[in-house]
């Protein structure tokens, strides 16, 4: 394809710009082209010194008189152009850009535009950016501002990218349906593409803008809906037993009762269980709402028909957690568990491995260990991905494809908006647990200063008095896990010798021993730890009901997700609990956040709250739900045109269900490029 054509060789590039655009991810004509602006600067009207607005942006036009270039400080270099026009005197600087007085000398001719001042009367203009008289890329225009690396001046990507409009806008073909385009009214592809980037007005560019999003957005939904048809085409190999014994023995085990939206969404994954088609299932509900219960049901399911079921957990310490929950709930059942973890080795990894492979094992639990190349499943029909967040798309689908069109239920405590959820997760059905289990209070949370550490373990003490355990979180060092430990150990001391002499102490960190770290998690729920010092590594998934306070240090640090998630690991039984975020200085957004947390309660709500603060940018990176990171579109702002673009694919599909028809081809090999195999989202299935 022309637009493949290497950016290194167009005009005026070479290796080392090649080697610069290829961190903005720019290595093609295509990259290039959908390389947008991020905003405009309107450049369009030219002001009179006189009149120009002191304090605005604004664009001069004027001859150089005579220039200067002096050094106020070290480091410092400042050039003055003494510049006139018709209404009369006036100033341009430059700082830092000695080259300025010799390209410019008395006589030149410019357009300069940056922020106006004025000092004794006289107009003195910033200088952003400039250009001589008569070209007219930079200037008497809406300019393009791009996003940018360090090293690459502004002025030579405009440039780039009017060159490769000029030879290749008209290469890049239509591929959207003409009937969409009308239907939408939205300009055509050379068209929009030359429109985005040096457009005639700023309602050019939101229609140009539109039609990007809703191509992206649209590209998007025709592979997640193919996919979902997909699936919807597949075929169990093996089917569960009805009405199975062993999960009603489990339930009328259980030391509760099931809350109602725990039975509900048990049956809504016991219906998808008895379908034929394998089960896609995201269950979500709020740290602490009780989903590994559910987990458990599921799997117990599985083993009673002769089958075998994986959870994997993101930790080593939560899967260790599951398994002894499971070894409980299950092994009474005489129901084999296993484990198998990085730090299950030798001749116990042989034994599962084998157990696994001739299906003799029915139900396992692990962590990554489960994806790796020699885990192997005889019968496997059931997989969980607990804390699913935590994982890419990737490892869910190597651990599905450990069987063959198994079931699979992800489950995960932080909520996605379920408007977008539906539009986004096309290839996902929703469960959710809304209700905590009763009794529960609302954990009270509350910011203090370091200044307030007494009271606040006076807390811990009143608290472990009555004989309740606390957690002390230590501040976060992400730099490095040493460190992290390394702080650890130090607060842990300190706290033993000097402020709790009198309790057990403990200590958990991420480089600590797997066994020694099960035996301090055992302590603790044992209730022989009485405050337990940890790094995040308890972040998640862990549950010692008993444990009533969670301190946390330096909690400015931390991301509004992770405090959630931290707070919820305490007011799990039926004690009333408490969480302090200890926080010194903090910035502005810090200090929203920590409010925020201390606010509500409600994840679904610390959610939406994450998400306006930290924008759709952050909060729909890859990383936390592993949806692609969309080049133009944002799902929150533009959600209107994400179900337009919705809608249009289903009927696309409706119509050619396989993208087919010659007509689509160019459609589907854009959806491809963008989204498809080795773009890391969709590639897998
Ligand atoms: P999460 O959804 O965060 O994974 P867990 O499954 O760890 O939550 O459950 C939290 C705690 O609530 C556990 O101690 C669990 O035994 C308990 N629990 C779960 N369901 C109920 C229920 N219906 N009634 C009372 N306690 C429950
Ligand atoms: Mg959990």
């Amino acid at each position: 394809m022309p637009l493949d054509f290497p950016i290194q060789y167009l005009k005026g590039v070479g290796p080392r710009r090649a080697s610069l655009l290829a961190r903005l991810g720019i290595n093609t004509v295509y990259d290039l082209l959908y390389h947008f602006p991020r905003r405009y600067e309107d450049r369009r009207e030219v002001v009179s010194a006189a009149a120009a607005v002191p304090g605005s942006v604004a664009v001069l036009r004027g001859r150089v008189v005579a220039g200067e270039e002096i050094k106020p400080r070290p480091g410092l270099t400042v050039v003055k152009l003494a510049m006139e026009d018709a209404s009369g005197p006036f100033y341009a600087v430059w700082f830092n850009q000695s080259h300025v007085l010799k390209a410019f000398p008395p006589g030149s001719r410019l357009l300069v535009t940056g922020k106006v001042h004025r000092f004794f009367g006289r107009t003195e203009i910033h200088v952003t950016d400039c250009e001589p008289e008569g070209e007219d890329l930079h200037f008497g225009r809406l300019v393009p501002v791009y996003p940018l690396t360090e090293k690459l001046h502004p002025k030579l990507v405009r440039q780039l990218v009017r060159e490769a409009l000029d030879r290749w806008a008209d290469e890049c073909t239509e591929f959207l349906p003409p009937a969409v385009l009308d239907r939408l009214q939205l300009p055509a592809r050379p068209e929009a593409i030359r429109q985005v980037h040096f457009p005639a007005s700023p309602e050019e560019a939101a229609r140009a803008r539109r039609r990007f999003v809703f191509e992206e957005f649209f590209l998007f939904q025709l592979l997640v809906l193919r996919r979902r048809l997909a699936v919807e085409r597949r075929k169990k190999p093996f089917a569960y037993r009805r009405n199975c014994e062993l999960v009603g023995r489990l339930l009328a085990g259980l030391p509760f009762s099931l809350t109602r939206d725990q039975e509900r969404v048990w049956a809504e994954i016991s219906a998808d269980m008895d379908r034929p088609v394998p089960m896609q299932r995201l269950l979500q509900g709020d740290v602490g709402s009780g989903k590994t219960v559910i987990a458990a049901l599921a799997l117990a399911r599985a083993a009673a028909s002769g089958l075998q079921g994986a959870l994997m957990a993101p930790t080593e310490i939560l899967a260790e957690q599951h398994y002894g929950v499971l070894r409980d709930l299950l092994g009474a059942a005489g129901v084999e568990v296993a484990l198998l973890t990085g730090s299950v080795r030798g001749d116990e990894r042989e034994l599962v491995l084998s157990g696994l492979a001739d299906g003799s094992i029915p139900v396992v639990v692990g962590t990554h260990a489960l994806i790796q190349e020699g885990v192997t499943f005889g019968r496997l029909a059931l997989v969980v991905v607990d804390e699913q967040h935590r994982f890419g798309v990737r490892q869910r689908a190597s651990l599905q494809a450990k069987g063959y069109h198994p079931d699979t239920l992800v489950m995960t405590a932080t909520p996605i908006p379920r408007t977008l959820a539906l539009t986004l997760y096309g290839d996902l059905e929703i469960s959710t647990i809304r209700e905590l289990p009763p009794g529960r209070q609302p954990v009270q949370t509350h910011v203090v200063s370091p200044q307030a550490l007494d009271r606040v373990y006076a807390l811990v003490r009143e608290q472990v008095a009555a004989g309740r355990q606390a957690y002390v979180v230590c501040p976060l060092v992400e730099e490095s896990e040493q460190l992290q430990s390394q702080a650890a150990v130090e607060l842990a001391a300190h706290l033993a010798e000097e402020v709790f002499p009198d309790f057990r102490v403990g200590l958990i960190h991420g480089r600590m021993r797997p066994q020694e770290r099960e035996e301090v998690m055992a302590a603790f729920r044992r209730g022989e730890i009485q405050v337990l010092v940890a790094t995040t590594v308890i972040e998640v998934g862990v549950d010692v009901p008993n444990a009533t306070v969670m301190v946390i240090h330096d909690a400015e640090r931390f991301g509004l997700a992770q405090l959630h998630q931290l707070r919820g690991r305490v007011g799990r039984g039926g004690h009333r609990a408490f969480c302090i975020l200890v926080a010194g200085a903090r910035g502005e957004e810090a200090r929203a956040r920590l409010a925020a947390v201390a606010r509500t309660s409600d994840g679904f709500a610390l959610a939406e709250e994450d998400l306006r603060l930290r924008g759709p940018g952050e909060f729909f990176g890859t990383r936390q739900w592993g949806l692609p990171d969309f080049k133009v579109a944002d799902p929150i702002q533009d959600y209107e045109i994400l179900q337009l673009a919705r809608q249009e694919a289903a009927e696309l599909l409706r119509q050619d269900p396989g993208m087919a028809r010659p007509e689509h081809r160019g459609l589907k090999e854009e959806a491809r490029r963008r989204f498809g195999r080795g773009s890391g989202y969709l590639g897998v299935s």
